[in-house]
């Protein structure tokens, strides 16, 4: 044992957090310690939807998916227009297979079909079996056999920074020493103003809400401003489309609904991965209506058919999609207090959101049209979701995209995790992993799974380093 209390102090019991420990015991440590301010382990981790982005993994060999280590990283890099740091991404998408790998090993089990996590050449989404719930079991269950300590309800309160080197922690006002530190306390979803002030796109009073973890703070934050460490990524993360109407986490639409922009003009391919709809939507001031008819409320018996499977996503680890707030009892009550429009006509529609008529009346049109031909020559949708706007009532809600899924602002991060203070100099001793992290997250979310694989990959990252770091000094 060294002259420290532990070798590696990890703070947050997410799925970076227990990817970083168990890695550092990987490189021979014995003494880590995981930091947790809740009471539970696994923060936004354990209620994720449990899909993990990975090229080269056995799991897509197996299944046939021809995809080398490291493909990722040419899409993720197009996607976002090579705005992120690359250096690191290129090492984690390299990485992200393997990482799917090393997860089996420490017991994650998933499903052997895999799917699209967005517009991807093959499918990299890596389902989970038992959701965000199951991988955190599996990581703090390995962490407890590998002798890792992992202390619950202990909220870390600053870092502990000699001569600028980072030496431990503090935490309910006792110092903790430690040869290396690795941040891994998630994002600040659960901060209005933090929302309000790195996240502004996503910040609007009365409509924002978060669907993730209390521990979402945002306390990198703080210990960044203190230890004199970079922050990147303003204004990134994932948002998702919110009718406001009750906070019911509805990720996708329905593929029978018409997304129009702020001029009643369609942009778009209603059932786009979440990711591309949230870009698509910024591109346009960030307002956009739903417009849908009452079959899709109360479809016809004779078309039910048509109605029934509304989602192109389908995932092995997830009931099929339903609606939740495009339902007919939600909508009727939320025609009732205003919320949604109605009218029996296209034109009074129109004339109710405030658009010209031509607009709106023109754009159904031509969908219908669409619609008739069984083909979307303008954006794209799959023929099957194909519906006539056509039975009266028919609806209209404004969207906004604020229900925050992700934040992607936070610590700067060089290729080992390692933290980069303001003079641009690594900050010894520091490390980060997971959504702390800034420059990872590019300006439109890649698809289902990036910000898991993001957690766990930076997490194997940073704890290696980390563990190495520990074991010289010891
Ligand atoms: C409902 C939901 C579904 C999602 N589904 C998916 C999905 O299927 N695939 C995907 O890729 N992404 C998904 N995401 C996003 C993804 O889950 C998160 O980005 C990821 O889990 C973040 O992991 P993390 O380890 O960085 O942070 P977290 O899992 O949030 O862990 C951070 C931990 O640090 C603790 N902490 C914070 N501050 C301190 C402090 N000062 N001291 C001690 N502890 C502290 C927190 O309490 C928390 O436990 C989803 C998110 C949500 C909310």
């Amino acid at each position: 044992m060294s002259a420290t209390d532990f070798e590696v102090i990890v703070i947050g019991s997410g799925a970076a957090g227990l990817s970083a420990a168990l890695s550092a015991v990987e490189q021979g440590c014995r003494e880590v310690l995981v930091v947790e301010s809740e009471g539970v382990v696994g923060g936004s981790s354990r209620l994720a939807g449990g899909v993990i982005m990975g090229s080269g993994s056995r799991l897509q060999r197996a299944a046939g998916i021809d995809d080398p280590p490291g493909a990722m990283f040419r899409e993720y890099m197009a996607l976002n227009a090579w705005d992120v740091a690359v250096g690191p991404v290129e090492r984690w998408a390299a990485r992200s297979g393997e990482t799917i790998d090393w997860l089996v090993e420490h017991g994650v089990k998933f499903f052997d079909r895999l799917i699209y996590s967005g517009e991807e050449r093959v499918p990299r989404g890596h389902c989970v079996d038992g959701g965000g719930q199951a991988l955190i079991n599996a990581l703090h269950s390995s962490c407890r056999r590998q002798g890792v300590q992992v202390a619950l309800g202990r909220r870390v309160e600053r870092l502990l920074i000699e001569d600028g080197t980072v030496r431990g922690v503090v935490s309910g006002g006792e110092s903790l020493t430690a040869a290396a530190v690795v941040v891994a306390t998630g994002g600040f979803g659960a901060n209005p103003q933090l929302l309000a002030e790195h996240y502004p796109s996503a910040w609007i009073p009365g409509w924002t809400w978060y669907i993730g973890a209390d521990g979402a703070r945002g306390d990198a934050l703080k210990f960044a401003a203190e230890v004199g460490a970079q922050t990147t990524g303003k204004d990134r993360g994932l948002r998702t489309l919110d009718p406001g109407l009750a906070k019911l986490n509805e990720a996708f639409l329905p593929g029978w609904t018409v997304l129009l922009d702020a001029d009643g003009r369609r942009f778009c391919d209603e059932t786009a991965p979440y990711g591309l709809l949230d870009t698509l939507v910024r591109a346009r001031g960030d307002r956009a209506y739903v417009v849908f008819d009452d079959a899709a409320l109360r479809p016809p018996a004779d078309k039910a058919e048509k109605y029934r499977d509304a989602y192109k996503q389908v995932w092995p680890n997830h009931a099929p999609f339903k609606p939740k707030n495009y339902t007919a009892d939600m909508i009727d009550e939320a025609v009732k207090n205003g919320k949604v429009h109605a009218a029996d006509d296209i034109a009074a529609l129109a004339e109710k959101l405030g658009l010209p008529a031509e607009h709106l009346c023109g754009e159904i049109d031509r969908y219908n049209s669409l619609v008739e031909a069984g083909v979307d020559s303008d954006f794209g949708k799959a023929g099957k979701f194909l519906v006539p706007i056509s039975t009266p009532p028919f609806y209209a809600v404004d969207v906004r995209p604020v229900t925050v899924n992700h934040t992607g602002y936070g610590l700067r991060i060089d290729e080992y995790g390692r933290v980069i203070g303001r003079n641009g100099r690594v900050i010894e001793g520091l490390y980060a992993a997971g959504e702390c992290t800034g420059g990872i997250a590019g300006v439109t979310y890649m698809g289902s799974g990036s910000s898991l694989a993001s957690a766990c990959g930076f997490g194997r990252i940073a704890g290696e380093d980390a563990g190495r770091r520990a074991r010289k000094a010891a």
